[in-house]
């Protein structure tokens, strides 16, 4: 018998890992086995950052598994105005968690960090050795600092209490239930809710930037079988980027013309290249990934954002807007 608690459960890849686990077949690979009870813990079942209310929550569910979501996140914005609270709130979260996780002597914790704490000069691609190799950007630091920390805490429960604790890397997620707000969003979804908006008023739909750079865009349900992956078939402390691959990188502009596609949007549509562009790409190998799991097939990147747009007109009065 096992139960698996996930943190976070009620965000965008907590939902996506339900619906992997509800509509996969039964006993198949990233389907329910025979025994497992999933859990899929909100905030409001306990604040994370508060040690007495996860101790509670450890106490009533007793998880043999954890695959641990929960995190204060957000667009560079609030990143950038809140930096301490981003630190300060990721790092109490992070340590309530895993500390319970030994005392109830958790059987395996996965914990989730980001490609945003790869440091800020580095050597591309991005790999898993390359986390703590200098600063990470400054609009990250507090988040990323609070991730990094889970990795060595992960290396510090191993060895000193042999703990089964490691992490996950994603980059950029999209799917069903993201945050959809026009500020302080991913550019996946903002985008989407502004090109929804444009299409309702008749308005011109105005993307930031040049729609040059580049970046790894992972589709929710792809990264929900990559974790339940993680979770039953990898047992090492060492992070592993769970990433569509290099070769697979999509233009800013690639994904607005697939919104306004999906969207299916007739009006105006421009870049506002007076606006920055950020990094034009920072790439992640998801070598290690495909090695160890022996080839992965992604969902076409269209047909995910097709679906994710679908979904988030049906789901208007109901999406994080
Ligand atoms: P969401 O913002 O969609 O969801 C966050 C989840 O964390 C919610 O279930 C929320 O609960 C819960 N949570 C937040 N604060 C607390 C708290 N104090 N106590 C308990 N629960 C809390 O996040 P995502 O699904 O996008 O992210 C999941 C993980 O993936 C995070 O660790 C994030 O850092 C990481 N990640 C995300 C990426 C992305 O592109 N989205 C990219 C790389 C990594 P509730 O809603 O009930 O308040």
């Amino acid at each position: 018998m096992s139960v698996i608690l996930v943190t976070g459960g009620t965000g965008l890849v907590g939902k996506a890992i339900q619906h992997v686990i509800e509509t996969e077949p039964e006993g198949s690979r990233f389907g329910k086995k025979p025994g497992e009870t999933w859990i899929f813990a909100s905030s409001s079942e306990g604040d994370l950052r508060d040690p007495e209310q996860t101790k509670k929550l450890f106490e009533k569910y007793k998880p043999t598994h954890v695959i641990h979501l929960a995190a204060l996140v957000g667009g560079l914005f609030k990143n950038m105005k809140y930096k301490l609270t981003f630190l300060r709130d990721n790092i109490l979260i992070n340590d309530n968690v895993l500390h319970n996780a030994y005392l109830a002597q958790t059987t395996k914790v996965i914990s989730c960090l980001s490609t945003c704490v790869f440091p800020d000069k580095v050597a591309y691609p991005l790999d898993e050795n390359k986390i703590h190799l200098g600063l990470p950007h400054e609009s990250n630091f507090g988040y990323a600092h609070a991730k990094r920390m889970v990795d060595v805490q992960n290396h510090a429960y191993k060895d000193q209490y042999g703990c089964n604790f490691t992490s996950a890397i994603p980059t950029n997620v999209f799917g069903p239930h993201d945050n959809f707000e026009l500020e302080g969003s991913h550019v996946i979804p903002g985008l989407i809710h502004k090109c929804y908006l444009a299409k309702k008023n008749g308005t011109p739909f105005v993307v930031m930037g040049t729609g040059k750079p580049l970046r790894q865009f992972i589709y929710s349900y792809d990264l929900a079988k990559l974790f339940i992956w993680q979770l039953r078939e990898y047992d090492d402390v060492e992070p592993v980027i769970l990433s569509v691959g290099e070769d697979e990188e999509v233009s800013i502009k690639q994904v607005a013309d697939a919104i306004v596609k999906a969207m299916d949007f007739k009006g105006e549509y421009t870049f506002d290249t007076t606006k920055a562009d950020g990094q034009f790409r920072k790439p992640a190998s998801n070598q290690k990934l495909l090695s160890l799991m022996g080839g992965f097939e992604f969902t076409p990147f269209d047909q995910a954002l097709d679906f994710t747009v679908k979904w988030f007109v049906e789901n208007y009065d109901r999406a994080r807007t």
